[in-house]
């Protein structure tokens, strides 16, 4: 039976390589049996920009991913908050289509609104703010127009600034806003709905305007990692291990 993968918040980094490991295990291992690979942001702990592309840390995501779709497996990636400046040039390398935030699809017979997830962070009012700022096409092509040394420096000093922010915000202000959801389940129609970026793997219902919805939020990656498996007959969650 025909089955779809959808996995988010990898956060990939030289500094984490045991969950390259369980990255590269999935890819080879778990990931060819399905017919499409959806990853729903936040793959790469950062992303500096297309040319950094030859980091031989990089190359060796992409080559996988890559060696992936030549199977037969179609990618699809949606930028996170992380990898936002993920651009056509990463996407050609890994084999990889990239998707807008969110994407409608029928996915299995049941319409499902794929987010990266951090458009439903509203109560975070300071964050929403830096969002708005980094989605301007002008100030990525500013910020993209720098060297790469120096966007990789801003972006360990922008990192610095956030795992400090995240001590004074409190777990609610750093999750989904339900009314942010509700709003976006009527917006599209009440699917179902899967996101990652809060980390907080868990099936959750809600009912909008007397509809049911779905919406699943995938966890991150350290020691194991995790998948949503979704077929004609629904969604279930996969635990990957080594
Ligand atoms: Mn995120």
């Amino acid at each position: 039976m025909a089955y779809s993968l959808i996995i988010s918040d990898l956060h990939l980094c030289a500094e984490q390589p045991h969950s390259m490991q369980v990255f590269l295990h999935f890819i080879q291992k778990i990931a060819p049996g399905a017919e499409t690979l959806y990853i729903l942001g936040d793959l790469f702990e950062y992303w500096a920009g297309d040319d950094d592309i030859d980091d031989p840390f990089n190359r060796q995501i992409t080559h996988a991913l890559h060696a992936l779709s030549v199977s037969g497996t179609t990618i699809s990636m949606m930028h996170g908050n992380r990898d936002l400046l993920m651009g056509q040039k990463l996407a050609q390398a890994s084999g990889a289509t990239l998707l807008t935030d969110p994407t409608l699809l029928d996915l299995y017979g049941t319409p499902t609104l794929f987010t990266h997830g951090d458009l439903l962070c509203t109560d975070d009012i300071a964050y929403q703010d830096f969002r708005k700022q980094v989605h301007e096409p002008i100030w990525q092509q500013n910020f993209l127009d720098q060297p790469l040394a120096q966007r990789k420096a801003a972006i360990a000093q922008l990192r610095a600034r956030s795992e400090n922010a995240k001590k004074n915000k409190t777990e609610d202000i750093m999750d989904v806003n339900l009314d942010a959801v509700a709003s976006l389940l009527r917006q599209y129609h009440y699917p179902r709905m899967i996101h990652g970026h809060t980390h907080r793997l868990k099936r959750h219902l809600h009912t909008v305007d007397d509809h049911n919805c779905e919406r699943w939020v995938l966890g991150d990656w350290h020691e194991t990692g995790n998948a949503l498996r979704c077929d004609v007959a629904g969604c279930s969650w996969e635990k990957i291990t080594l």
